[in-house]
Formats: C-alpha cells, structure tokens, sequence
C-alpha cells in the first residue's frame, strides 16, 4: 500500500507478507494484523529484525522472525519440554523467565501435538481442537502403572497415579478438572473415567458397572450441554461423580451430583447459539412414528425455542447422537416407558414455546390473557393427559393465598407468556434432576466395607459474555471456589508444610482469592446475603433495590464497582450501566446485568401452574411437581437458588479437600475453536490468572517428594548393609545413614522434622532402581 495505510492478511491463518515491489517505498514499516484480530502482529520492519512480536510465533517456522540463535536452540526447547524440566533446575527465575519459557513449551509442544506437560503433579492440557492419535489402546497400556515421570506428560499418567494411589494406597482421589469454557474440561473428565475403566477390573458384572458409569455422559450431555458461543459442546450445568471401588479396586458403582443447570436457556438463547442438545437431537433423529405420537414436526423453525441457530454441530450429526442417547439410556437400565415419557415431556416444552398468549380487556377494564389458538394446547394436554381448562387457567389467572384468603387476579399478556416460560424452564429443570437421581439409582451400591472413591469434577468453566447474568454470576463463583482449593493444595499447603517441617524456604507470595470468596459469599454483607435479604424483604423490592444495597454497603470493597456506589465520588466508570455492577475476578473483570436477579435467585412458579401439573395423570410429571399437591401446600417457602448453590458447593469443598487431589489445568488456545491456532497472549493470560507462575516458582524451589522417615526406612532400608535387615535407631538417623551412602548433590535432598524431601523425580527413581536391584 503506497499510501503507508495498514493492510490486511485476508486468510485464516497467518503468513508472512513480503513487500517487494519496485522502490520498496513502503514495505517495511507496513503493519501486519491477522483477519479478525485487532491488535496488528507488528511491523515487517520488526519481522526483518528478527524481532517478532508475540503473534508471530504461530507461522512457520522458516518464515518465523526468530530472535537469533533460536533455530538451533529449537531442539534443546524441544528436549526441555521433557516431564518436570520446570522444576528440576533450583535455579531461582524470574517470573518474566518462567512465563516465556511455559509459552514457549506450550507453543513448542501444541506445535507438536504434544498437549500436555506437567507442573509438578499438575497437568496442563491445551486444547488441540483436533482429534490425535494418543488416546489408543495401545496407549491405555503404555501408561498403565508406570511412573508419574517415566514417560511424556499425559492425562493417562495422572489418571493412572491417583488410580494407583486409590487401589495400593488406599487413598480416595479426587480429579478437579479445571479452566475456562472451551478449553477441554469434559473431554478430559471423558478421558479420565475411560482410562480408569480400561485399567481397572474384569468380568461381566464388573463391566455392566463401567458400561453404565461411562454411559451416563451421553445422557447428561445430551440434556445438560448446548453450543454456545465458545464451545459447541458446552456443560451447562455442573457435575461431580464419584466412582467407588472394592478393596481390589474393582468399580463397584458410583454417585452423580449435579449443580444448577443454565434453565433460562430453555426459553431463550443468543444467536448462534443453541438450546439444550436433546431438542434437535429428537427432531433430528425421531422416527417418523415417535414424532408422530410426540406431535412434533422434523423441523426446528416450527418451534420458537429452537429457531435462532438449528445448524448442526460439528462432526457427528444431531441424529446420530440421539441413536447414542437412546441406547445409552438403555445400558443405564431405562425401561422403554420410561425414555418415552422422558420424550414427552421434552416435547411438551418445546411445544410450550409455541403457545401464543394475548392480551384483552375484561368487561370490568381488567387486562387478562387468553389463548386465541388452543390447538396446541390441546396437544400439549393430551401428552401430559391433563384438562385443557386447568392448563389456560394457569396461563391467565394467579392465586395468592394470604391469611387463609384466596385472591386471585388476571394475568395480562406478558405475566401469561412469562407463567408460560416459567413453566417451561423449571419442567425441563426438574426433569433434567430426575435425569441424574434416575442414573444414581442405576449406578449406586449399597454401604459396603473397604470402599474407595475416585470423584471427577468437571464443573462449568469461568465465563465472561457479552451480557452477563444471575447464570455467570453462579458459574464464576463456582470457579472462584476451585480456584481457591488449588491455591490451598498447591500453594498454601506446600508453603507451609516447609515451614512446619523447618525447611529453609523464601516464600513465594500469590494472589489469595478468599477475599473475592467472602464478597461473594461471605455470611454478613456479601452478594449473595444480600440478595437474600432482598428477595425476603417484604414490600417493595426490586432489581435496582439489591443493587442499590450492592452500592451502599460494598462500596468500599476493593473487587466490587457500580454506579451505585458512586455517589462515592471517587469512582468514575463511564463503561460501567446503571444497572450493572463489576467484580474484579481472579479471572479478570466481569460485569454482571442485575436485571432478573431477584426473579431467578427467586425461583418461584406460580402456584396455580404446579398445582395444574400435579394434576396431570402422567406419572413421571407429576412427581415433578410434588408442591402442587394440596397436601404439601403449606410448605414453606423454598430457599433461594443462590443459598442453596452456596449450601451444595460448601459440601462439595469438604468433600474434595478430604480426598487427595489430582489437578488437570486446561488451557483454551485460542478463542476461535480452530486446530493449530496458538494465541500466545490468551494463553499467557490463562496462565497467569490459573496461578500456574506461582505454581511453577513453588515447584522450583521446593520439592518434588517427600515421605514421613518411617515409611521412607521401611521402603529403602534394604539399599544398605546399615539399615538391613534391622535399623534399631530413630528413622531419620536410619534415612540420614543409608542416604549418606550414596552421594546426591548438594540441595537434592532436605531432613525435615517429621519428614524427607527429594526435590527432583530422578532422583526418586535412582533410589527405586537400587532397591529394585537388591530383590
Ligand atoms: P469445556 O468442558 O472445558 O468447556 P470441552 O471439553 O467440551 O470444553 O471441549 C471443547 C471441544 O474441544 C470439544 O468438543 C472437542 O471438540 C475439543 N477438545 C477438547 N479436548 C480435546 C482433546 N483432548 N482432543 C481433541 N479434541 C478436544
Ligand atoms: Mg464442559
């Protein structure tokens, strides 16, 4: 461009654009931006240099502008990427120095396929987009029961150490799958509980139980993952499994516990986006037969809920999927009942959105709603085998009992389509935990003696849209929480474990999240009490109300900012809406909409619209509904959904703090779902937020083994003719006597109070080679 106007590579991936035109007037000092990215890659005058900025780093390699020197040290990268090599150098680094060397691995190893790499016992798994061939059979049995660090960093490795552990050790696991939407959670939990049923046990019954447990994520997939934005095959909703074992390690069954599904999506979702899986999959993959007893049309734009995006995914197609969630269902043990009155209720949902509601002025000038075509509520009444009358009655009236007084008032337009959504949403709710008890009752074991437990956590990842709502707010806590279990284990802990045992050590400072944690949720003057307060105050209470109250009493508050609180006249955010307010995550920013808040936080159905569902004679609806049954009328009001999330996640942190934790990070490399795509600056900005630095700079300086002396004597003692057959001293001295046999380098090995420390892998495995030689 002569004009010196910046220019536009037009393809997908970048190359390397060389002006050579006559005069070269122009060329160097020309910028370069790939297609869609607003930040230019840089000049061609700096590629000349040989000074690329970050974006080039994704070309190849002989078009790269390198730093000098690099193509031969590619190699050496290439053999730094072995298992641990972060760690086993004590050299202490600067942060700067860590974060380019993890970026250049993890450019270096996704250029090669290679995913995964480890921080310690952490793994780091980037999403390759792409299927690859390292999850073959063969695999399965490279991995099994090798070392940690033996062979190249793979989940396999992780999820055959924490089996490991479970089976010979004795000690319950748990696998917290972590990283933000997109970036490979599920696939890896999918990836865990295969290997794990490959490993583990033999024999009919044994394989009925892993056949089940494994068919259990189709099912929930189908029902609880949608395409999104981010991810075509995004969880909405999160899961904890729990896989228990026998003495032998042999699967004996397992435990499903979900947590809140993303309902709003079954009445509305952003172009592009998609409603939960199981809707097209039906339309897709019904048979004409059953469509026809459903009353459903082969045809997504018929269904208002469905009709912003009905393209199918990529790779296997909506009908398929439904022949794999039908047979899945069977293997879980659903009777053939029961899936079709699971359809039918999934037709009526759909069908739900199709119902039109208008307005009209009574003869006493009140607005009420009525239906003008009843054709589809008919049908709808007729799968659900419920009078048509009881059902337009729940669209167009509300009751109020107070004080043993009935009042009944009329329902104008929008309050009859808003009753219509919410019917809609919590129907497909509950069935959806239906779903999850249904499989429990499939999979579960009695007590029994001796039982292990492996729990997988694949829970829904960190989230920042465009408009955010009560749905990220809970998601992002969630997040917050996992992220504050990891600081805990692998920052925290190890601290101060050196410290009790008086290793010399300089510590490592990292973000604590708990303050984000405590505004959230703390007990006094956090988001969610006084949301409660909110939505259980009497009188007046709305959305800008709570928000109000957010502004008074959190203004001060170093992660939190709204408008509100900006009578405060220190905090100026022009980007910030009236009716929005912003947390500081440990993630970044995230500003949340308030519009709908106390509704869903709420989470109230009219009670005329679950006492008509009560009455429908379909069995399973029915006891969807078991507060429409006048006997259970005076129960009290149920808890918030904000109580009740924080109530369920305060149990799942004792539960996975009380088990030995196997971290598996996973990293998104791009946010554009494409193979072979590396954006350097997303990546980093991952790893920093993950704490991984922090974690790397722990690892490096500290140790990679430790053992109490006792169990270390007992283990070793037969390498030296001090020790064995008898050592009758204290175990240190026998450690510290059979230890000095041998001539480790100066720092390779630390004599803690009640424990030793080994701080390179290596070094584990020399002292289980000598022992080996003596058997
Ligand atoms: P998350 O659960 O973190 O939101 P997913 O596990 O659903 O993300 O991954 C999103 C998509 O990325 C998957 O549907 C798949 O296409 C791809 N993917 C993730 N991990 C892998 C992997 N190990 N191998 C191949 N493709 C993967
Ligand atoms: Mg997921």
């Amino acid at each position: 461009s002569a004009s010196g106007r910046d220019f536009e590579i037009k393809s997908e991936k970048p190359v390397v654009y060389r002006l050579t035109g006559r005069g070269q007037n122009v060329g160097e000092n020309a910028v370069v931006r790939c297609l869609g990215q607003r930040q230019p890659l840089g000049s061609i005058k700096q590629a000349e240099k040989r000074q690329a900025p970050a974006g080039f780093r994704d070309w190849p390699d002989h078009q790269r502008g390198l730093p000098p020197g690099v193509e031969q040290n590619h190699q050496k990268l290439t053999s730094l990427n072995k298992p641990s090599c972060l760690v086993e150098s004590s050299k202490p680094r600067p942060v700067k120095w860590i974060s380019n060397r993890l970026s250049w691995m993890g450019w270096l190893g996704f250029k090669n396929d290679e995913i995964y790499t480890y921080i310690g016992n952490v793994v780091i798994s980037v999403n390759p987009y792409k299927q690859l061939s390292i999850y073959s059979d063969d695999k399965v049995a490279e991995y099994r029961n090798c070392n940690l660090y033996q062979l190249k960093p793979h989940i396999y490795a992780v999820a055959d150490d924490a089996y490991q552990s479970l089976r010979d050790r004795d000690r319950d696991q748990c696998i917290l799958i972590t990283g933000e939407s997109g970036a490979g959670k599920t696939e890896a939990s999918k990836l865990v509980m295969s290997y794990v049923a490959a490993v583990c046990g033999k024999g009919a019954e044994v394989n009925q139980v892993k056949e089940q447990l494994l068919q259990s994520n189709p099912v929930l997939e189908a029902f609880g993952n949608a395409k999104t934005t981010r991810n075509d095959n995004s969880s909405r909703f999160g899961k904890y499994m729990d896989i228990e074992f026998d003495f032998k390690g042999d699967p004996m069954g397992g435990v499903i516990s979900n947590y809140l599904l993303e309902k709003s999506r079954v009445v509305k979702h952003v172009k592009g986006e998609r409603n939960f899986h199981i809707f097209y999959q039906l339309l897709a993959g019904g048979d004409p037969q059953l469509l026809g007893k459903l009353k459903l049309k082969p045809d997504c734009s018929a269904y208002d809920y469905l009709n912003k995006d009905s393209t199918s995914l990529n790779g296997m197609g909506d009908a398929e999927n439904f022949t794999i969630v039908k047979n899945a269902m069977k293997v879980i043990g659903f009777s053939d009942a029961e899936v079709t009155s699971v359809l039918e209720i999934v037709a009526v949902v759909l069908k739900l959105g199709t119902v039109e509601i208008k307005g009209q002025f009574q003869a006493n000038g009140m607005a009420a709603s009525y239906i003008p075509n009843t054709t589809v509520i008919k049908e709808i009444c007729s799968l659900i085998n419920l009078d048509t009358s009881l059902l337009e009655n729940a669209f167009s009236v509300r009751t109020v009992e107070a004080k043993q007084e009935k009042v009944v008032t009329t329902l104008n337009a929008s309050q009859g389509t808003y009753a219509r959504d919410a019917l809609a949403k919590n129907m497909y709710d509950r069935l959806f935990s239906w779903l999850v008890q249904r499989i429990n009752e499939s999979i579960k074991v009695s007590e029994f003696q001796g039982k292990k437990v492996m729990g997988v956590l694949d829970i829904y990842g960190f989230e920042v849209l465009e408009n955010n709502s009560f749905e990220q707010f809970i998601i992002n806590y969630c997040n917050e929480k996992l992220q504050q279990i990891f600081i805990q284990m692998t920052l925290k802990e190890e601290q101060e474990e050196y410290e009790r045992e008086g290793i010399q050590w300089t510590r490592v400072v990292y973000f604590d999240n708990e303050i984000i944690c405590n505004l959230i949720e703390g007990t006094t003057s956090s988001i969610l009490s006084i949301l409660d307060e909110e939505c259980l105050r009497p009188g007046q209470v709305t959305d800008a109300t709570f928000l109000a109250k957010l502004g008074q009493q959190l203004k001060n508050h170093k992660h939190f900012k709204s408008k509100a609180s900006q009578n405060d006249k220190r905090i100026t955010d022009s980007t910030l809406a009236d009716n929005a307010f912003r947390i500081e995550h440990y993630a970044g920013q995230v500003t949340y909409n308030t519009d709908g808040f106390l509704d869903k936080n709420n989470d109230l159905l009219f009670r005329d619209l679950s006492q008509a569902m009560w009455k429908s004679k379909h069995e399973l609806l029915k006891t969807l509904f078991p507060e429409g049954d006048p006997k259970n009328a005076s129960l009290k009001r149920p808890p918030t959904v904000g109580f009740q999330f924080k109530g369920s996640v305060s149990t799942l942190m004792k539960n996975l703090y009380a088990k030995n934790p196997n971290y598996i990070r996973c990293l998104k490399p791009n946010g554009s779902k494409k193979p072979s795509l590396f954006d350097d600056s997303l990546v980093k900005t991952q790893v920093r937020y993950l704490g991984l630095l922090e974690n790397v700079r722990v690892r490096r300086a500290g140790y990679a083994y430790r053992q109490v002396y006792s169990s270390f004597l007992d283990r070793y003692k037969l390498i030296s003719k001090q020790t064995w057959p008898y050592w009758k001293g204290e175990a240190r001295a026998g450690v510290e006597a059979f230890m000095s046999e041998i001539n480790y380098p100066s720092g390779e090995i630390a004599y803690g109070r009640t424990k030793m420390f080994i701080r390179t892998p290596s070094t584990l495995f020399d002292l289980e080679e000598r022992r080996r030689k003596k058997l």
